[in-house]
């Protein structure tokens, strides 16, 4: 997230300072927040935010919110502590709402109260909003449960990092031996560059080298990774793992319990799989909902950009005079929020459409039409193309004399209006969308290909077969090492024609269908 990537134009109010909220962003997964941190999001006019907050939250601020990276290298260093607390300061002073984005839970090695101190004193108010700290939801979606009757009374939340100041506390490792010989579980922080200090200074201190331990890396997240050893062994099997920062050691007996019903999170289908979605920005949101609910990493690529017609004025009369078509068709999702954006700029509703009967080219396209005018087609074809749909739409009903408004893309194909003009009615089409190839494939694909990451490429449409393969160019074989998955027949021949092979396919052609066979192959594997 490079600095400042929202630029702000929020006008001061010197006279009535603003307020910073310390806002725990949870552990990794952006759904771990709570809804109070949401709130104070939508709130910002700034937001100040950590390396570990993910960045995916800045989604709830405002568009013009502005970002200061707290995390990250500005130019050659990383905002010192004392510049993070004047520039929060400075921008609450001026009557701003500041949200300081944290990782986990703003006072767990957070330094929260730290900030609220500084900030407290020269008058700014503060709000803290706890969050899900990392040893808690780390092991949880690792299978360790750091409590568990009879094996562990006690766990302790611990930092493996030592300050450097000379009166500040250490760390006990020989009251932290004894709390786990009595059955207590460690939950070390910030350890994986002195784990084995850590693992020797225990021992040391009398605990068992036989004693259980895990480690628990990106914990919540699609690449959440984790080994389970035992005291002695476990620098070794980390490294042999290549197991970094970020990541909770867990140590106790509670680091051996095995059970199948706490693996919900790891044991998910795709979980460990990264799956890169070809499909527009608009359209890819459920395809990567379904995939990431099956523990599937996504990475959004892509290859068609849909923009809107150059002249809008085509649309615009086609919709005011809606009341003389009889039929209007809609072949996508795009043509559906063309239509539902037209009308919104024309200050029109869904309304506007009664007597007008609709047809949808396949389910999404319908659930698109319910989801942003709460309308329900009155016709969808058996099979979701548009070949099928002119059949079928001719078939059920009289098309005689019938006027036909047809909103398609600028490459829309011609049997449609070929099967609806034989059977007598007259159709008009109008440009609703323009599609085009996007201007290049993101650096987090390229990335992800170079470390050879990526499992399965998804292609929902012949073009985001074909646009992938221009996209990708003479490095088209750094992808080799991917799995392909198509949504049906004709993509599957598109992609086939490029020379790509295709390992699975839908059996039913819609995004349900694309993440079921994804799975079973994966399965298969
Ligand atoms: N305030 C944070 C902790 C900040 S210290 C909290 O409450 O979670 C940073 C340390 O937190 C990391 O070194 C690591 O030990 C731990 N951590 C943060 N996110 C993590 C994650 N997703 N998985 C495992 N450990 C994590």
């Amino acid at each position: 997230m490079p600095n400042q990537t929202k630029k702000s134009s929020q006008p001061a109010h010197p006279d009535t300072p603003g307020a910073v909220y310390l806002v725990g962003a949870g552990p990794g997964d952006a759904k771990l927040i709570t809804l109070a941190g949401v709130e104070a999001l939508r709130r910002a006019d700034v937001v100040v935010c950590d390396a570990l907050a993910n960045a995916a939250l800045l989604d709830h601020a405002p568009a013009n919110v502005t970002v200061i990276d707290a995390g990250k290298r500005a130019g050659d260093h990383t905002l010192s502590q004392d510049e993070i607390n004047s520039a929060m300061a400075e921008h609450a002073l001026a009557g701003r709402t500041v949200v300081r984005l944290k990782g986990g839970d703003p006072f767990i090695f957070g330094r929260g109260s730290e900030e609220a101190i500084y900030l407290h004193e020269r008058g700014v108010p503060v709000v803290a909003i706890p969050g899900v700290t990392a040893a808690i939801a780390a092991p949880a979606c690792a299978g360790v449960p750091i409590t568990f009757r009879n094996l562990a009374a006690t766990v302790t939340f611990v930092t493996g990092h030592h300050s450097k100041q000379p009166d500040s506390p250490t760390v006990d490792y020989a009251a932290l031996a004894r709390l786990v010989d009595r059955g207590g579980t460690l939950c070390i922080y910030m350890g994986m560059t002195r784990l084995a200090d850590i693992t020797a200074a225990l021992i040391d201190h009398g605990l068992s080298g036989d004693t259980a331990a895990a480690v628990v890396q990106w914990g919540t997240l699609p690449r959440q990774r984790s080994v389970r050893s035992t005291l002695d062994q476990l620098p070794d099997d980390v490294t042999r793992a290549g197991l970094g920062a970020p990541a909770i050691i867990v140590i106790g007996p509670v680091a051996e319990v095995e059970h199948a019903a706490l693996h919900w999170f790891d044991h998910r289908p795709l979980f460990g799989q990264t799956v890169v979605v070809t499909r527009t920005r608009t359209q890819s949101s459920r395809l990567r909902a379904e995939l990431e609910a099956l523990g599937a990493e996504v990475i959004e690529s892509p290859t068609i950009e849909i923009t809107p017609p150059d002249d809008p004025t085509p649309m615009r009369e086609a919709v005011r005079q809606i009341a003389d078509f009889d039929w209007v068709l809609l072949t996508s999702e795009n043509a559906v929020n063309a239509l539902a954006d037209t009308l919104e700029a024309m200050e029109l509703d869904s309304r506007h459409l009664a007597g007008v009967s609709i047809a949808a080219v396949g389910l999404s396209t319908d659930a698109a039409l319910r989801d942003r005018l709460s309308i329900t087609a009155d016709f969808v074809p058996s099979q979701f193309n548009a070949q099928v749909m002119g059949r079928e739409l001719t078939e059920k009903c009289d098309m005689t004399g019938k006027r036909v408004l047809y909103l398609k893309a600028d490459i829309a194909r011609k049997t449609l209006v070929e099967a609806l003009t034989e059977a007598g009615a007259t159709v008009e089409t109008i440009d609703a969308y323009h599609t085009r190839i996007a201007a290049a494939l993101p650096e987090a694909l390229w990335e992800a290909a170079e470390s050879g990451r990526i499992d399965w490429i998804t292609f929902t449409s012949s073009s985001t077969a074909r646009n992938f393969v221009q996209l990708a160019g003479d490095r088209l074989e750094r992808f080799a090492h991917a799995r392909i998955a198509s949504i049906g027949p004709s993509t599957t021949a598109t992609a086939e024609r490029l020379g790509l092979s295709v390992d699975t396919q839908a059996e039913i052609s819609d995004i349900d269908g694309l993440v079921t066979a994804i799975g079973r192959a994966t399965s298969n594997a």
